[in-house]
């Protein structure tokens, strides 16, 4: 629905004001990315406030995804470039205990905007470690609770960053909280 405010995703329909501006890399990526959230939104939902980095990064990352699949990797990095200009690195992405929306939003108290692009960023990195087809796979499970999706053998779902790390454990079969704390915690 076409609305005075820039772009904000509600469930079942997106408020839209970006009079579809194409973003250089030929689409407008904030149709793009509040789309990402029409898919998570309705069907995995983030178990908590200090999980909203699962809507928010993987929302971020779809934008350099979708170049990539568009016009491949030069468009790809270009993207990852502008979301690294953008890291703050002044709290970790999850604090591992029940946060508000505005302590996570909070620039000075919370991480603020890197669960957007610091998300996105460490996204890229699960994926060159652990490869397409597993990476793929874990945010299939994550979306849909089950590697086979089919219409019918699904349900709305919620989940939480222990759950997409036993996840990525499970795809990869590695034990890679080592990274997660690195990069989330
Ligand atoms: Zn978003």
């Amino acid at each position: 629905m076409e609305t005075p405010h820039l772009g904000m995703e509600h469930q079942t329909i997106d408020a839209y004001g970006n009079r579809y501006c194409l973003n250089g890399y030929g689409y407008d990526s904030l149709l793009q990315h509040e789309f990402t959230h029409e898919w998570f939104g309705n069907q995995l939902t983030n178990a908590g406030w200090d999980d909203m980095w699962l809507h928010e990064s993987f929302g971020t990352y779809m934008q350099p995804l979708y170049s990539q699949y568009l016009n491949g990797d030069m468009d790809y990095f270009s993207w990852l470039h502008e979301l690294r200009l953008k890291l703050r690195n002044h709290h970790p992405i999850v604090s591992g205990s029940s946060r508000t929306e505005e302590q996570v939003y909070d620039e000075k108290a919370g991480p603020g905007q890197d669960i957007y692009n610091k998300g996105a960023l460490m996204l890229h990195t699960l994926r060159q470690l652990i490869g397409d087809e597993a990476f793929f796979d874990s945010i299939r499970r994550l979306v849909y609770g089950r590697p086979d999706p089919q219409l019918g053998n699904f349900s709305p779902r919620y989940a939480s960053t222990g759950d997409y790390v036993a996840i990525v454990d499970q795809v990869s079969g590695r034990r890679l909280d080592w990274f997660f704390d690195v990069y989330l915690r």
